[in-house]
């Protein structure tokens, strides 16, 4: 399929929260031509467009009005130097394959951010991370179409303004752009980074990048639940930035309390804490709940809706907003 649009397209098992949701029309182009027709279509014909890759950080309505684009540019290749390996990936790559496969050719750089559902054109619009390494470290390019006349262009890291969980392509850029391509700076020079969790402990002296990789599969399996068992999007609330003042208030009552000091000053509280500290973890209430696990995660038993998963996801943030002051944000992105 390249151009071709199916209508009244079932996309509940294109989501990970497994939510009911049917596109008006749907497309997965394998080529940029292909996809900057469908552009051209779409505002010729006034018509919105949302844009899908794995499904992996959205919250679907039951109906998307307009036309669903998922981007199946699949091909990617190396660009080596005796220095540097840049990496092209298209924006249809499944992240977690290419980072095993570069992993195993003894690459590198992305190793930390095995088994991140999605695929590689979404990596940036949250600027993916874990385990103390996020997509910015290694990102050298980003390829992009603009929606309202298809013209190409490409960003430098700098453009695309990264931050925690944060780009331009959720604010200036968001719906406005569809990324066909990465281009990713990675080095056959080991760097293992292991201080995040208990890393170092799972993998021997002078680990390959394989070995880290495979380690960061082991401890992500025992935390997080698979959404193809369990529906669910990963973390469902960002790590709320607050100030000194407000981090030394809550440390004072709660001397425990996970904290990271930023760059700029700001602190980093464990969203997933401040939930379980409300004696939320493994709250259920109807189709959704709070992982008995990870409370980090919201859980779809299924049969719900996302209304009601927005519902649940209040709830919980305005338990936490009484017991600590502090609000969460929503780190899934609506659709539609
Ligand atoms: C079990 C689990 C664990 C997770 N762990 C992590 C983690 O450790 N760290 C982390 O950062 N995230 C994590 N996530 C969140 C998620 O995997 C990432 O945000 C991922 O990058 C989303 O990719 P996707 O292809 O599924 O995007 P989708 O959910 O399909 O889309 C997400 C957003 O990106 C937009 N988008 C998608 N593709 C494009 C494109 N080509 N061009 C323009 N816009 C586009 C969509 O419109 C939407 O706004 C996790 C999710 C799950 C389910």
């Amino acid at each position: 399929m390249s151009g071709e649009i199916l209508t009244d397209h079932d996309l509940s098992r294109a989501n990970t929260l497994g939510l009911p949701c049917v596109a008006e029309a749907f497309a997965a182009p394998h080529r940029t031509p292909a996809l900057q027709a469908l552009l051209l279509q779409a505002t010729q014909q006034d018509s919105p467009v949302t844009v899908l890759g794995g499904g992996s950080n959205l919250i679907l309505p039951e109906r998307l009005s307009g036309l669903v684009l998922q981007p199946a540019l699949g091909d990617w290749w190396l660009e080596e130097t005796p220095n540097q390996v840049l990496v092209h990936a298209g924006a249809g790559v499944n992240w977690h394959t290419l980072v095993m496969a570069l992993a195993a050719d003894g690459l590198w750089g992305i190793e930390n951010l095995a088994l991140i559902p999605g695929h590689c054109g979404a990596a940036p619009i949250q600027n993916i991370g874990a385990y103390g390494v996020e997509l910015c470290d290694v990102l050298e390019a980003v390829h992009l179409i603009h929606m309202d006349d298809a013209r190409e262009q490409v960003l430098t890291p700098e453009e695309c303004a990264f931050g925690y969980r944060d780009s331009i392509f959720k604010h200036e850029l968001a719906g406005r752009v569809v990324i066909t391509r990465l281009v990713l700076r990675l080095s056959r020079t080991p760097h293992p980074r292991l201080e995040y969790g208990d890393l170092a402990s799972r993998v021997g002296d002078a680990p390959t990048a394989l070995q880290v990789a495979e380690a960061v599969c082991r401890v992500r399996r025992e935390k997080l639940p698979d959404p193809a068992l369990l529906g669910n999007a990963g973390s469902f609330f960002k790590n709320p930035l607050v100030s000194r003042e407000t981090a030394d208030r809550l440390l004072t009552a709660y001397p425990e309390l996970p904290h990271f000091t930023q760059p700029d000053g700001r602190i980093k509280l464990a969203a997933g804490w401040l939930i379980e500290r409300c004696g939320l973890k493994g709250w259920r209430q109807g189709h959704f709940g709070v992982h008995d696990r990870q409370a980090l995660v919201l859980v779809h038993f299924g049969g719900g809706s996302a209304a009601e998963l927005l519902d649940f996801a209040a709830a919980v943030a305005g338990q936490v907003a009484e017991r600590f002051g502090v609000e969460l944000e929503r780190e899934p992105r609506l659709a539609g």
